[in-house]
């Protein structure tokens, strides 16, 4: 059985090698579809929607590790240069209020979308220790929606 759920979530990025217009900074409303897929349990469930959201949730706002957060955040190639340059006015208390998230690819919803599926199955193998022991739930499938119209599916 699978089960998905919705999120959403502002964050800028740029593709700083795209030709396009996506090579300058600008921001996304995304949408994150999360599916995991495993038994049903005897509850009558996958997994509560409400232990997903708080695995998801984790990653998206990050109450108590805000650093990581990718909501509101400004998502970077760690090769941009702006990584290190915002990083060093946010270290030298020139740069107020930015979240930096730096990735070792470009932040293509494509990438974006796997980079969520690993981090989101590494929360709810957390999340789900003492609820269910073993490892049968499963991130199957992530989409990432970066407009109303565009999206990228990793799906195993
Ligand atoms: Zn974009």
């Amino acid at each position: 059985m699978k089960i998905t759920k919705e999120y959403r979530f502002e964050a800028a990025h740029r593709l700083m090698d795209h030709p396009g217009a996506c090579r300058y900074l600008h921001g996304h409303s995304y949408k994150l579809e999360v599916t995991v897929k495993g038994p049903i349990n005897p509850d009558g469930m996958v997994v509560d929607f409400g232990v997903l959201s708080d695995a998801v949730k984790n990653i998206l706002n990050m109450s108590s590790d805000h650093h990581t957060a990718f909501d509101h955040a400004t998502i970077l190639k760690d090769t941009d240069p702006l990584v290190d340059w915002l990083l060093k006015g946010i270290q030298d208390k020139k740069i107020p209020n930015m979240r930096i998230i730096s990735l070792p690819s470009h932040p293509t919803a494509e990438f974006m979308a796997g980079h969520f599926a690993v981090l989101v199955q590494g929360k709810l193998d957390e999340f789900c220790e003492n609820y269910t022991p073993g490892d049968w739930l499963r991130v199957v499938r992530v989409r990432l929606w970066e407009t109303a119209k565009a999206h990228a599916t990793w799906e195993i």
